[in-house]
């Protein structure tokens, strides 16, 4: 009976952005729910996996982090190919690390072989907002919705690994314009 089988669907989701922005710890966070402070550059496998479910869907995120490579800006096609969502972090403490989103954004749409790059699904998120004193961030909120903005409306969250917060709406949000794409 095939009203029984449920559609599963496979999304392969890369997480981009500067070295220490958090890439690692969000995914740690939202797969195994898990924080540590030490910092580790590398992980032992090229992807992890995450079933969710979206409406009436049952989901399997395949989420791809970098092992350091990024430090050389040179991840490669293999690496991009394929990809159903590509995830941009930066750290909202760190400017540095927001300029070099359009890097990160170019670098991909470049190299991931794109039929259709103008409605390819991005996802932004400001990292370790725990860290932040509540008063003005160093990187302005403005500017991050005016380049959100600017690339097709980017859907951007402030999040934190640390705390565990809004890590799990952004990757249901991830899966859900992932899967409008398809
Ligand atoms: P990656 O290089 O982008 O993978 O960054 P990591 O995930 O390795 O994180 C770099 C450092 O920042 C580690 O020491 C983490 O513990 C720390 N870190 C990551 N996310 C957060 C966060 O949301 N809040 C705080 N306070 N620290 C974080
Ligand atoms: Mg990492």
């Amino acid at each position: 009976d095939t009203s029984l089988r449920r559609k599963r669907t496979l999304l392969k989701v890369i997480l981009l952005g500067d070295c220490g922005v958090g890439k690692t710890a969000l995914m740690n966070q939202y797969v195994y729910k898990k924080f540590s402070e030490h910092y580790k550059s590398t992980i032992g496998a090229d992807f992890v996996t995450k079933e969710l479910q979206v409406e009436d869907k049952t989901v399997t995120l395949q989420i791809w982090d970098t092992a350091g490579q990024e430090k050389f800006q040179s991840l490669g096609s293999a690496f991009y190919r394929g990809a159903d969502c590509c995830v941009l972090v930066y750290d909202v403490n760190a400017p540095r690390t927001f300029d070099a989103l359009n890097t990160w954004h170019d670098d991909f749409s470049r190299q991931a072989d794109l039929n259709n790059p103008e409605a390819f699904p991005f996802v932004l998120l400001g990292n370790k907002i725990d860290l932040h004193d509540g008063q003005n961030l160093t990187v302005v909120e403005e500017k991050v919705k005016e380049w959100c903005e600017g690339r097709g409306n980017i859907p951007y969250f402030q999040t934190s690994a640390k705390q565990n917060y809004n890590v799990e709406e952004a990757f249901l949000c991830v899966a859900k314009i992932a899967l409008e794409n398809e």
